[in-house]
């Protein structure tokens, strides 16, 4: 499908690791920024437990990160890339969390939110979604609905000055059922190129195998390669 907005729109990306949105949606990103639309990333966790070596440096594996999340994003042509800094690997869909991640909506103010589908536990039959997934994805959609656009819930928010802001779009990436389907044609190259950035993470084999997905997910479309998202519209009350 084509996703053109009749106006230039602000997208808040929310994902529970670095590496996540480069893997499931990278390339509509690219399509968005290559629209003219402002995207943000925002990272929940800080990725440190990327890493099964005994004795690892997990502070500096996690500033690693950070730099190769700020290159993948550049790739895809976003340039604010926001870290809340959790601890990789026991993220939990706290109200602490939510209310953290309704700050960050009532400040960015965005139109449409992108996060992690938090109904999905298995994929097939050969992989458990990671539960950090689950975790981001539950808390930023209740930080859409109802505390973004909601005057009493989180009260405290108001006197930071963060008034309500409602989203009129959420997309679920990883989502068990898609509806939405984009056309990766004139971006599967960038978006590899910004999976491969994750250097501490994937080598080519792994953008091989991601373009592999893509063209699969491509095929109930005959694009040559896609990404998918569950789409919920969210009207006014
Ligand atoms: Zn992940």
């Amino acid at each position: 499908m084509q996703d053109n907005p009749k106006a230039l729109i602000r997208i808040l990306v929310i994902a529970a690791h670095p590496d996540d949105i480069e893997f499931g949606m990278g390339g509509s990103v690219a399509l968005w920024t290559d629209a003219g639309h402002e995207v943000i990333y925002a990272l929940v966790t800080d990725g440190s437990a990327g890493t099964n070596e005994p004795g690892a440096d997990l502070a500096a594996l996690a500033r690693t990160r950070r730099d190769e999340q700020i290159a993948a994003a550049a790739a895809v042509g976003v340039r604010d890339v926001r870290f809340l800094g959790h601890r990789d690997g026991t993220l939990q869909p706290t109200i602490e969390l939510r209310r953290e991640l309704t700050a960050l909506i009532r400040q960015v103010r965005p139109q449409r939110v992108i996060c992690q589908d938090p109904t999905l536990i298995f994929a097939g039959s050969g992989y458990i979604n990671h539960p950090d997934h689950r975790a981001a994805g539950e808390a930023a959609l209740y930080a859409v609905f109802p505390s973004a656009e909601t005057r009493p819930i989180f009260p405290e928010l108001l006197d930071e000055g963060l008034e309500p802001h409602k989203v009129h779009e959420l997309y679920l990436t990883f989502s068990p059922q898609p509806d939405t389907f984009f056309d990766l044609s004139s971006v599967i190259d960038r978006k590899i190129e910004s999976l491969l950035c994750h250097r501490s993470q994937v080598g080519p084999e792994v953008g091989e195998m991601v373009r592999g997905w893509d063209a699969e997910t491509g095929k109930r479309d005959g694009y040559a390669y896609a990404e998918s998202f569950r789409v919920m519209r969210l009207v006014d009350n």
